[in-house]
């Protein structure tokens, strides 16, 4: 009974930011609990790679090419993914940017609005597309991934804006889960210490500043792709049937400190 809570076997889910990185690991994740996924992201190319790797793992996935910031197009293609398949069972909102180390005092307007734009905005407008078909059948599960930078300050990089996109996307999470709780839809959130992805390359693993991640995470290591994805398919599947609203934290201990 337990085992069979976390298969997803014909479930529809969707993937933002899908093509690498922690989405990557989130779109297999979900293939092989048996969902039919699609992989949304800006970049066709990125897409084509990612749909590739997954092949040479034997999973299918539908690419999908789609900007998280354009609502027009969000809807559009929420709207035909509900068409063609039938329903969108899951959706994980993983499109995510950093554009870390920009003390807050040199802070762009064209910056903050688009880390802002990106990590909330495009959150919330995929959460409305695929939530008012979820609402209609009465069932549904959102995984938004935030951070645990909505947490806490990291340091010793400046990243304000970053910071607070992440905060606010755990409090819409709450917001969207208490408003759909008694219509079937259930909100959570993942929020992941430093894992290992191009979104940290800007970090020399020689650095100052690496070693200070390092040193402010008990287990000591970053985190894999893969161990926050197993935490994502939980939290989608039924066997996390309790629990909406949840800010789930991935951070090897890194917010006991
Ligand atoms: P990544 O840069 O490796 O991948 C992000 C993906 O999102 C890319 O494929 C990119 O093309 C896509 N994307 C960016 N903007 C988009 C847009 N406007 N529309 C559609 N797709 C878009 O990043 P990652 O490390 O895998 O991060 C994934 C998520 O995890 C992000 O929300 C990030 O904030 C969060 N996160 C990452 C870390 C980390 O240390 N890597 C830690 C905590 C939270």
């Amino acid at each position: 009974m337990y085992l069979e809570r976390l298969k997803l076997t014909d479930r529809v889910a969707l993937v933002t930011g899908g093509a690498q990185g922690i989405g990557l690991a989130i779109v297999e994740a979900l293939a092989e609990a048996g969902a039919r996924v699609t992989m949304a992201d800006r970049s066709e190319a990125a897409l084509a790679a990612g749909v590739a790797a997954l092949a040479d793992k034997g999973h299918v996935v539908e690419p999908m090419v789609m900007d998280v910031t354009d609502s027009a197009q969000v809807t559009a293609e929420i709207d035909g993914l509900e068409e063609r398949a039938g329903r969108v069972d899951i959706l994980v909102n993983n499109a995510g940017i950093a554009r870390s180390e920009t003390a807050a005092e040199t802070v762009a307007d064209e910056h903050w609005l688009n880390v802002l734009d990106v990590n909330l905005n495009g959150t919330f407008w995929c959460a409305r597309a695929a939530g008012r078909h979820m609402l209609a059948r009465g069932s549904g599960a959102i995984v938004n991934v935030g951070s645990m930078s909505g947490f806490i300050v990291n340091r010793p990089q400046g990243q304000s804006y970053y910071n607070a996109s992440k905060a606010a996307v755990h409090q819409l999470t709450k917001s969207l889960a208490a408003e759909w709780a008694s219509r079937g839809v259930r909100v959570n959130a993942v929020a992941p210490t430093y894992i290992r992805t191009p979104l940290n390359a800007f970090a020399d693993q020689t650095s100052e500043m690496y070693r200070r991640w390092i040193d402010g995470t008990p287990m000591g290591r970053l985190g894999e792709p893969e161990e926050v994805a197993s935490v994502v398919h939980f939290l989608a599947s039924d066997a996390a049937s309790l629990m909406t609203g949840s800010v789930v934290v991935v951070d090897g201990g890194y917010t006991c400190w």
